[in-house]
């Protein structure tokens, strides 16, 4: 019987959507391995609700942190907050997201306990009662997959959009353990947060991404792509070569070296489709790929491919998509 545990990771108070992902994922694992428990570690103050919520899409047990020392993010203070649930939940497995902040605390918390940590995990499954997992490695030409030694828990950070979180059941009903925590002397704290781009969703749990390349020749052409966007609920991205021209902020970039996206939908509008932005999106569920070069690498693994110039096509599309949304 397996015991796993998911470290929510939480804004205002709520469970963003990589938390019900790996909670899912952990169910099915605790299920498959004869019925152990999921436990979720919160850290800081968790909303009204919150717990019920946690409890109908899969956690059976949750250790609330909570403490002055977690009043906002900081790497320390949050291993310790992971750590001192951990004691309490003593479990095999812990899943943190492959999120901007899970991957800041994820190896923190490893060496901390020194127990191995498989990083941006896509799938797990039992192999003669132990567990492994695959990971894109290459940037994502290959699969590897990897088993822990003996140290446990074994700690995975899991990458978002790969698991489907469950349909709540509201008959689901979780053990609420408030677990306090003492001061935590931080080096460094996060003191805000900025939204970069107007009500979008963070490219890494857009269900529809628009992505820009070098094609788009300037910022101003990035407005054609926003009106897209904004017709079709989607998140803007970019490739590096219109990342590095200064034509948008870093915080767009999707590749090797930006985010890690797996919408539904990714729309790739004037990129040819480098080995280092493909390791960014090439697990989107489907592609739509815009270039005028009828032979540019991008075209190998799209799902829909429209040759032609981007300034003729995305005015079109935006325009049917609209007509097409309104009926
Ligand atoms: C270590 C390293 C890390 C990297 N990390 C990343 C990363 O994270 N993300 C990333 O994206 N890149 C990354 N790169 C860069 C990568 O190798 C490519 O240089 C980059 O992805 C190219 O961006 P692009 O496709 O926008 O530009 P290009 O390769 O120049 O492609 C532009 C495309 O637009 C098409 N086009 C031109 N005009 C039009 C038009 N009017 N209508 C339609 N199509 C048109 C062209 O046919 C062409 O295919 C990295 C490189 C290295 C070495």
């Amino acid at each position: 019987m397996a015991t796993l545990a998911v470290l929510a990771e939480l804004k205002d108070g709520a469970a963003r959507k990589i938390t019900f992902e790996m909670l899912a994922e952990a169910r099915r694992l605790s299920d498959a391995s004869g019925g152990g428990t999921v436990g979720l570690i919160a850290l800081g103050a968790l909303g009204p609700g919150e717990s019920d919520r946690l409890a109908h899409q899969g956690a059976d047990h949750i250790y609330h942190v909570e403490g002055e020392a977690l009043s906002g993010y900081a790497a320390e203070a949050y291993a310790e907050g992971v750590k001192v649930a951990l004691d309490r939940a003593r479990p095999d497995t812990l899943f943190i997201g492959a999120t901007s902040q899970g991957k800041d605390l994820a190896p923190r918390v490893s060496a901390r306990l020194r127990v191995g940590l498989a990083s941006d995990c896509t799938e797990f499954a039992f192999h003669n009662g132990d567990l492994t997992a695959r990971r894109p490695i290459f940037a994502g030409k290959a699969f590897g997959r990897v088993a822990w030694n003996a140290a446990r828990p074994r700690i995975a950070t899991v990458r978002p959009n790969t698991f489907t979180p469950l349909e709540p059941d509201t008959s689901r009903k979780a053990k609420v353990e408030n677990v306090p925590i003492g001061p935590v002397k931080a080096r460094a704290r996060v003191v805000g947060f900025e939204r970069s781009e107007g009500e979008m969703l963070d490219l890494t749990e857009a269900n529809i991404i628009v992505s820009g390349g070098r094609a788009m020749q300037g910022p101003e052409n990035f407005e054609l792509l926003r009106r897209l966007c904004k017709v079709l609920g989607a998140t803007l991205g970019a490739s590096r070569a219109a990342v590095d021209a200064g034509w948008i902020d870093h915080s767009h970039q999707v590749g090797q070296t930006g985010k890690v996206v797996n919408p539904t939908v990714y729309f790739a509008v004037g990129i040819s489709g480098a080995i280092q932005h493909l390791a960014g999106m090439s697990s989107s569920r489907t592609i739509v790929a815009i270039n005028k070069d009828r032979d540019a690498p991008i075209f190998k693994i799209a799902s829909y491919g429209i040759v032609g110039d981007l300034y003729q096509v995305v005015p079109l599309l935006t325009e049917e998509f609209e007509r097409a949304l309104k009926e």
